[in-house]
């Protein structure tokens, strides 16, 4: 195991994790189907705001509830050791484009657990949603496999994988369940 880890740094698959300076802003630009064309706004500004699809690994790493980042690494780790080449799209995003995606029919929920700040409004999401950065949510995924081993790395690493429910949210992985989104939204004003 040891030795297949660095043997993978040699063909530097682990690049993503080891050096974020390297991996790309975002997986997506021209075709960001996520929040396209919600770039910046009069409501968000400083220095969480902006479109935070498009922040860095780093800054989406931090964007995270402090128990989720190591249990996120760790899925990356066991994603990259696969073969795999796994980046954040979402760490924590705000509930104006929560609210936008819903209205777009590509969530459920109008508060997520994407949306959860600390008391202060700082980001504080209890979850990530992960995809392979050649793929992204595009068929290929599901063809090499890449969904299922997302979901294995995530129960792995103690965390809910979104791909089991009913309305399946295959990239989203988060750290408590669902049942904990109702109490997490009210103490966050919403
Ligand atoms: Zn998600």
């Amino acid at each position: 195991m040891h030795q297949q880890l660095l043997d993978q740094l040699g063909t530097g698959r682990l690049l993503l994790i080891h050096d974020r300076a390297s991996a790309p802003a975002c997986g997506m630009d021209a075709d960001d189907h996520e929040d396209g064309g919600h770039r910046s706004s009069s409501k968000s500004e400083g220095r969480w705001g902006g479109n935070s699809a498009h922040w860095s690994q780093e800054k989406k790493l931090e964007s995270r509830h402090p128990k989720l980042r190591p249990l996120v690494q760790g899925v990356l780790k066991g994603l990259s050791t696969r073969g795999f080449q796994p980046i954040i799209f979402y760490g924590w995003r705000s509930v104006e484009v929560q609210r936008k995606k819903q209205r777009e029919g590509k969530s459920h929920v109008t508060f997520s657990f994407h949306n959860v700040t600390n008391q202060d409004g700082t980001p504080c999401s209890y979850a990530a949603d992960i995809v392979d950065q050649r793929w992204n949510w595009e068929p290929p995924a599901q063809k090499n496999g890449y969904w299922a081993a997302l979901g294995a790395e995530a129960k792995a690493n103690n965390l809910y994988w979104g791909g089991t429910w009913h309305h399946p949210d295959r990239a989203h992985v988060q750290l408590v369940p669902n049942e904990r989104l109702k109490h997490l939204r009210r103490a966050c004003g919403y």
